[in-house]
Order: C-alpha cells, then sequence, then structure tokens
C-alpha cells in the first residue's frame, strides 16, 4: 500500500456543532457557502475487481490478511473532467462504503489535484439492515444543500431527496452518464433547496428523462430571465450614477465587484479519513 503523507484524519478535524459531532470539518475558504457533492466511488466513478483485467487504468497494490494483492481498477468515462467542472461550483466529498486502504490510494491517482476536500470510508457509514447506508445528516451541511450521486439506493435509503441516482457502471467504454448528470447539477447547484427539484426529476431511483428535460427547460428559462433583469438593474444604475455622481466616481455596482472578499483560511483544507490499519 502506498505511504501516505500529510493526511489529517477526518476525526481529528469532526467539529462539534452542538451536542453532536459531524463527519466533516469546515468547507475551505474558497469554498465557503456553496453546496456540498458527495460522491460515491465504485460503480459510479470506477469499477474494480481482483480479476487481472488488460486495460486496468490503475493497478492498486493492496494488503488483504497479509498478503499483497492487486486491484485492478477501471475509470468511468469522462471521470477527470466531470470532477474539474464539478469542483468549480461545489465542495467534493467522496463517500465510499469500501475499505481505506483501497479507497485512499485510488484517490490520490484519481483527484492529484485534491479537489475533493474529504473522503469518507465505510467505517464513517451506519450499517443498518444488513447494508452500509450514508446518513447525510452526520456531514453537517444543510440538507437543502447536499447531493449524493450514487449508483446504489442503499446508499441513500435514508435521504433520498438528496440523491442524484447513477447507472451502475463496470466497462462500457461509451458511457457519458457522468456528462448527462453533470448537466443537471450545474442547474441544481443554483437551487435554494436542490430536495424540490429532486423529488420531481427522480421517479423510482432513475432520472425521468420527460421531467429531466422540462427541469431543464424551465431553469434556462429562468436563468435567461434573470439575467435579463441583472443586464436592466445594471444599465439603470450605470445610467443614473452616470447622471448623479462626480465624473471621477465609479457607479456602486462595479466598486462591489472588485471588492468581494472570502473569509480567511483558518484550517487544513484537506481531510482524509482514518485508515482501518
Ligand atoms: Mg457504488
Amino acid at each position: 500500500m502506498p505511504q501516505v503523507n500529510n493526511l489529517i484524519q477526518v476525526q481529528e478535524s469532526n467539529q462539534n456543532y452542538g451536542t453532536q459531532s459531524y463527519l466533516l470539518g469546515p468547507q475551505r475558504a474558497a469554498e465557503a457557502g456553496r453546496k456540498t457533492l458527495v460522491l460515491d466511488l465504485d460503480e459510479t466513478l470506477v469499477h474494480s475487481s481482483f480479476k487481472p483485467v488488460e486495460n486496468a487504468d490503475i493497478m492498486l497494490p493492496v494488503e488483504i490478511d497479509g498478503q499483497i494483492c492487486t486491484i485492478y481498477v477501471l475509470v468511468r468515462p469522462f471521470v477527470a473532467q466531470f470532477l474539474k467542472q464539478m469542483h468549480k461550483i461545489f465542495e467534493l466529498v467522496i463517500f465510499t462504503a469500501s475499505l481505506s486502504k483501497y479507497a485512499e490510494p485510488l484517490m490520490q491517482t484519481l483527484d492529484p489535484q485534491k479537489m475533493c476536500s474529504y473522503l469518507l470510508f465505510r467505517e464513517h457509514c451506519t450499517f443498518f439492515s444488513n447494508a452500509y447506508v450514508k446518513d447525510l445528516t452526520r456531514l453537517g451541511r444543510p440538507m437543502k444543500d447536499v447531493i449524493i450521486v450514487d449508483n446504489s439506493p442503499t446508499a441513500y435509503l435514508f435521504q433520498p431527496e438528496n440523491a442524484m441516482p447513477a447507472v451502475s457502471w463496470y466497462d462500457d467504454p461509451n458511457d457519458t452518464e457522468l456528462n448527462r448528470i453533470a448537466t443537471l447539477l450545474e442547474r441544481l447547484s443554483l437551487e435554494d433547496d436542490v430536495r424540490k427539484v429532486i423529488r420531481t426529476v427522480i421517479q423510482n431511483n432513475k432520472i425521468d428523462p420527460r421531467q429531466e428535460q422540462l427541469y431543464l427547460a424551465s431553469s434556462t428559462h429562468r436563468r435567461e430571465k434573470s439575467q435579463r433583469a441583472d443586464r436592466r438593474t445594471k444599465h439603470s444604475k450605470l445610467t443614473s450614477s452616470n447622471v448623479q455622481a462626480a465624473p471621477d466616481q465609479q457607479p456602486l455596482n462595479i466598486q462591489k465587484m472588485h471588492n468581494k472578499q472570502y473569509p480567511q483560511e483558518n484550517q487544513p483544507s484537506i481531510a482524509f479519513g482514518h485508515d482501518l490499519n
């Protein structure tokens, strides 16, 4: 198993909100206020097996029962692009029911730039009815701002209204599921409460194609309408500022755009879960 350096255990960075301890620490400063996108690994972003695969994208040596075994990993098409695109608009969290000794080195290869802020493993799942459930209320984020992308309905059993189901992936090189989901997620990132949309667009643990189209069309319409309104407001402010302000004064709205402040970074930006070893 590769050596893991400079990693901070999730439990060390747990925050106490009231009396309850949550799985995630604070958001990175640059991501403060964003919605949280929780991503599953197996059959959502990758497919792994102990059976040798000729075209494996990643080969991971993992110690199991005192023996080093190789895990062959196939990476779903468009994963790199998906992570990069989602990293611009969400706080990213990997939540897998697999063991950290497999998932942690895998993520080092899959996400060398550490776009994902936190990694959560099997020990962070809730064992319920003989299955590992990812209880999103334990994250410590407002539930209206949390979306999980997972191929297994069991994983989001407790909060289906926060789930964007992904079709299970094994090896199809022509799969475009992540692109489809990315389009929906981009729109969801602008919603006040993601659950309101998910309740409509997701039916029986699947994206309903008709509702998906209706939502994308309506949200495009809403976005264009609000952009038009923004342009009208800006134009009228510029016009009135030009009339009322002294020649050396900038209109207020332009000054505001240049003065955007972000909170100071006061916490480590990366935190990983603890190893089972
Ligand atoms: Mg899975």
